[in-house]
């Protein structure tokens, strides 16, 4: 009986979402609660399929400056006050042929975008301009994306990034605002917010999006959603944490590979047409379920490797998403 009201549920919110309808707040929640991952695969990667296409965004990372960021996030091997006890190499930004090599490689590995990425709380003016002349060298030279993910930003530096080329700007949320303060006691949601809402004003992309496990409960990650949601964003990256030794998630309880499914499922709802992302975790907590969140809901992904840890090479990724039927942008 709660199967035959379970697909019957997901069913309609799925013709509700198909016809161009928003999903409600309790609707969501009824979604993540059922059992039945199968039908709520099934419907997100209908939704998917109409709102998104059947590209796969495939994006590489560089971690160009690495460490000691002022910042508290509890889940973060780079924060200044973990950093030393992570096991991290720590290091100043990446000179700036490192950065384009690395991007050229990864455009010729088969990735659609580029993210550069540095551990700030904000960008310093001096490294900022040094950054401004490695994507200029990027976009003279190569043909892939750039994207960039500096913490938080001016909208006089945002415009500049725009100005260049940059394509998105990555600032994510983490979190629900009722769970933030468990996370992070530096800053407050609302200044992640302002960040992503200059990002819009610049005329940038907003990349934005969190990461589960922290210990959030089901709720709180409808709620993050639901904010990511508001703000319009284009790219929503998932995360699955991966705890990390000297950080105060170390010993965190993994999730539950169901539960990450429902949850990009029921994100997918949530936000139909945007490129939903599966980022850090993938590998470790997916392990041979990867590929199934291609066809529940997610359609990019981080290929070739995280931050601070290690991940699939690109062409592992490249062929896993052909043996979904799934194309990718040089595909
Ligand atoms: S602001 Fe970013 S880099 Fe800094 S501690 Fe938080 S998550 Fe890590």
């Amino acid at each position: 009986m709660t199967d035959h009201v379970d697909v019957s549920f997901i069913r309609r919110i799925t013709d509700k979402v198909l016809a161009g309808g928003d999903v409600e707040f309790a609707e969501a929640e009824q979604l993540l609660s059922t059992e039945n991952v199968g039908t709520l695969s099934e419907c997100a990667n209908m939704i998917t399929r109409k709102f998104a296409g059947d590209v796969v965004d495939v994006e590489t990372l560089v971690n160009a400056k690495s460490g000691r960021c002022p910042e508290d996030c509890s889940f973060c091997a780079q924060s200044a006050f973990y950093d030393s006890h992570s096991g991290i190499s720590r290091y100043p930004l990446l000179p700036k042929q490192v950065i384009v090599d690395q991007a050229k490689k990864d455009q010729q590995g088969g990735a659609s975008s580029f993210c550069l990425v540095c551990a700030y709380r904000s960008p310093p003016e001096e490294e900022f301009e040094k950054i401004c002349d490695c994507i200029e060298e990027i976009k003279r030279t190569l043909s892939i994306d750039v994207n960039v993910s500096l913490g938080f930003i001016t909208l006089e530096k945002a415009k500049r990034l725009k100005s260049l080329g940059v394509k998105r700007y990555n600032h994510n949320l983490e979190t629900s605002e009722t769970f933030f303060r468990q996370i992070c006691k530096t800053h407050d949601f609302s200044d992640r917010v302002r960040t992503a809402k200059i990002v819009k004003e610049a005329g940038l992309e907003l990349c934005c999006g969190g990461i589960i496990g922290l210990g959030e409960t089901p709720l709180q990650r409808i709620e993050l959603a639901f904010a990511i949601r508001s703000l319009r964003a284009d790219e929503v990256p998932i995360n699955i944490l991966i705890a990390r030794q000297g950080t105060p998630l170390a010993y965190q309880s993994p999730v539950n590979p169901a539960d990450a499914i429902k949850t990009i499922a029921v994100w997918r709802f949530i936000m139909p047409s945007v490129i939903l992302k599966i980022a850090g975790g993938r590998e470790i907590h997916l392990t041979d379920q990867q590929a199934m969140i291609l066809k529940a809901g997610a359609n990019g992904i981080i290929s070739g490797g995280y931050l601070t840890t290690g991940g699939n090479k690109i062409e592992e990724d490249l062929s896993m998403v052909k043996s979904v039927g799934l194309k990718t942008k040089q595909s």
